[in-house]
This record gives structure tokens, sequence and C-alpha cells, in this order.
């Protein structure tokens, strides 16, 4: 399977070798577990404004069917690749197991730099890659969600597309779109609810007090920012904030609600008043409590491992640290790590609860569906840090075993076809 070789593949593969042999699963059911089911390549031309054409180029890998539809983000972004997006498909299948959600994972992505197209070109680019995609993708099959550079606009078109090829309207052929077409409450802010929740959960575990506590948040986009209002509101000084320009810091604490603005007016948080600039590297090192990287895979490394300086380490990244950092963090019991297939759940958990109320066309209260997210992101938490310290593993290798065995017995009882 060398076309998915990547170094971000490669980090999923090692992850789930360590935690594979940890619970003896045979050689011959490895490879079953590991590579994905299926993948598509597809080349995407698109007229520009200019006048010009061009071709980007776009992927889905659908992880494993084994326990109902598949399901996982689209991501836009210069550096997308198959192997990148199969790592991140890989991901979300050990993360809707570990949550108990009846999905195999997938992710998808188109190699863009979305901040150079106009709306009108990220439309044509986004119903041409839908239209590419539909054999391949349904409600019963696969449902994608917004990801990084991607939003509730972004899913709208998705769905616009499927339903005139279909000839109905099909809500539940995307998640996270607008709440005005069948979207659910609280889909847009339910990732980043979600890992403020969990970090309260860690305050708990390590004995902290929030009020005296610092966070700082690598990434301010969706979920980064909707982490450090959720955070706030629990009474953390979030300290430093960034973007993929580079990060703001005053150690005395960020109104949030300002660098909000400035940002929506700026399009970047650089030249912020009243903070003192950073780079992503300086950030990810500031004193702090807690540390939220939300931005890309790979962030946390053997180079900077040993020099972070917080007590709670919350993944809301998809793949933020890397296995070699995980040996390093292994040594610093002192810091409490909330491994991202569980930090950043609650994004997939509301997009389960949309699709259902799509499927019933029967919509919740947003108080149902915090409530509903909130008692699974519990059990989840509660079963990980249970097996954490009963098998005296690390958060990480607890939460990838309970979700790779749940794969790995419902492939068993399902059997091999034929
Ligand atoms: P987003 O596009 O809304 O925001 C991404 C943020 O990261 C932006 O502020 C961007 O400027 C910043 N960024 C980009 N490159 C950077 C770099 N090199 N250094 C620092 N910052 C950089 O994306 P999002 O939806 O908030 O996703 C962020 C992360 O959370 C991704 O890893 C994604 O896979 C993960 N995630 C998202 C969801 C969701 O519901 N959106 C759910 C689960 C996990």
């Amino acid at each position: 399977m060398d076309i998915y070789n990547n170094p971000t593949f490669n980090m999923a593969c090692r992850q789930f070798d360590l935690v594979a042999d940890r619970l003896q699963i045979p050689d011959d059911e490895r490879g079953r577990l590991k590579f994905p089911k299926r993948s598509m390549t597809v080349a995407l031309p698109i007229h520009c404004d200019d006048g010009s054409t061009k071709v980007f180029a776009g992927y889905r890998v659908q992880h494993h069917l084994t326990l109902g539809p598949t399901k996982g983000g689209l991501r836009y972004h210069p550096d997308v690749t198959i192997g990148e997006v199969a790592a991140l498909a890989m991901w979300m299948s050990w993360k809707c197991a570990l949550t108990g959600l009846p999905y195999g994972g997938a992710k998808g992505g188109i190699t863009c730099d979305p901040r150079k197209l106009s709306i009108t070109e990220l439309e044509r680019l986004t119903r041409r890659y839908t239209q590419e995609m539909i054999p391949f993708i349904g409600e019963k099959v696969d449902v994608m969600a917004p990801d990084m550079g991607t939003n509730e606009q972004t899913m709208a078109w998705i769905m616009d597309t499927y339903s005139v090829h279909t000839g109905y309207t099909v809500p539940g052929i995307v998640t996270g779109k607008p709440v005005a077409i069948g979207g659910s409450l609280g889909r847009r802010e339910a990732t980043g609810r979600g890992v403020g929740y969990l970090i309260n959960r860690a305050l708990d575990t390590t004995g902290l007090a929030a009020n005296n506590c610092r966070a700082v948040v690598q990434g301010f986009g969706n979920v980064g920012s909707v982490t450090a209002f959720s955070l706030a509101k629990y009474g953390v000084k979030v300290v430093a904030v960034s973007d993929m320009f580079g990060g703001i810091y005053n150690p005395k604490g960020l109104d949030l609600a300002a660098v909000e603005k400035y940002q929506e007016e700026k399009k970047s948080l650089a030249g912020f008043p009243g903070a003192e600039a950073v780079t992503n590297e300086q950030l990810l090192l500031l004193p702090c409590e807690i540390l939220v990287p939300a931005a890309l895979e790979r962030q946390i490394t053997e180079a900077n491992a040993g020099k972070i300086q917080c007590r709670i380490l919350a993944e809301a990244a998809n793949g933020p640290t890397t296995p070699e950092a995980d040996v390093i963090l292994d040594q610093r019991p002192e810091i409490f790590i909330i491994p991202d297939i569980l930090c950043n759940a609650g994004g997939v958990i509301v997009s389960y609860f949309e699709w259902v109320q799509d499927l019933q066309s029967f919509f919740w209260t947003e108080s149902e569906v915090m409530d509903k997210l909130f008692r699974i992101m519990e059990t989840a938490f509660a079963q990980t840090l249970n097996m954490s310290r009963k098998q005296k593993v690390t958060m990480r290798t607890a939460a990838l075993s309970l979700g790779i065995k749940r794969v790995q017995e419902a492939k068993k009882l399902r059997g091999l076809f034929p």
C-alpha cells in the first residue's frame, strides 16, 4: 500500500502497530484493520475568475465499512495528500469506535489554498468535487463534514449538488451544514465545547483549579476559538492564541471578544494591539497549565516535547503529537494528555446527532444536543481514564486500544466474505 506513504500516514500506522502489539492482534488481522478499504483520487478542473482553467487534486478515503457508513471531514489545505487523508480516516475509525458511534472512519481533501480562491471559485471547486464523488458517497454510504479550510457553506454546496443529482433533498449527505437546511443546533460549536468539557474533567483529575490556570491555543479557527471561549467560561485565563501567520501573547490574559473581532476584520491575528507577537514554535513553549494544539498534525515533536511547560495537553487537532514525542512525554508524568481521538470527538458525536435528526426529519433543542454530547464524552473519558489507571498505560494507548479492539471484534463477528 505504498500509495499512502507519507509522514502522517506512517505515524498513524506506527501508533496502530504499537497498540496491536500490546493487544496481541494476530498478524493476519492487522492489514485488514490498518489499510483503507477504499480510496479515490479525482482531478478537478474549474474555470477561474480570470478566465483561466485550473486543475486541482481531490481525495476521499473510506477506512472501514464494518460498523456502518463512513464518516469524516473534508479538508482544503495546500499540503493535503492521499497519505495525510488516509491517516485522518484511520484516526476517525478509532474515534468513532471509542465513542460508540455506528460508523467507520473517512476523510477527504482538496490540495488548494482556500484563502487564495474567491467565493465563486470555491463554490465551483466544491460542486465539482461533489459531482466526481457521487458514485462513492451517500447518506448510508459515506457522510462528509467540515474540517480545516471548510465550513457550513461548503457543506451547503455539497448537499445542494448531491440533491440536484438525486432529484430530491438529501440533508443526511453531509453534517455540519447550516441549521436552516437541516443542520443541528450546536454542531458548529461541538468540537470546541467538547474539548472544553474534557479539559475541565482533566482539571478535576489533576487537582488544578480552573481560575488558577493559563491556556495557550495553537490555531484560532473553528475548534481553537470555541475552545478558547469555552475555557474562559470555566474561569481559565487564555494568554496566547495563533493562526497560520503566528501568535499573540499577553501573560495577563487576552480579551477574546476583541481578538475575534480583530481577526474577522483583518483576516489575521498579526498586529493585534495589547499583545506581543510570537511564532507558532514559540507559542508551544510558553508557560501555561493548559496547552491546546488546534491546527495541524505533528506539532509536538521530539524537538519540543521535552520543553513544553503545560500540565494538561489537550489535543484538539488530529495527530498533533508524533510517536517520538510520545516517548519523551511518557517520561513526563506531570503532563496529563487528552489524546486527539478522545479530545476532539465532540464534532463527530454531534455530526452523528445531526445525521440521526436528518434521517428522522425530527429536530432537537440545543440543550438536548449538548446534554447527549456531554454524556457520551463523559463515558468515553471515564472508560479511557479507567483503563489507563488499571493497566498502567498512557491515555493515548488506552483510547486507541478501546477503539481498535472494538473494530477488531466487529470484524471477527462479521467474518471475511466470501
Ligand atoms: P479551521 O480551518 O477552522 O482553523 C484552523 C486554524 O489553524 C486557523 O486559525 C489557521 O490559521 C490555523 N493554522 C493553519 N496552519 C497553521 C500552522 N501551520 N500553524 C498554526 N496555525 C495554523 O479548522 P478547524 O476545523 O478548527 O480544525 C482544526 C483542527 O481540528 C484540525 O486538525 C482538524 O482536523 C481538527 N478537528 C476539527 C473538527 C471540526 O469539527 N471542525 C473536528 C475534529 C477535529
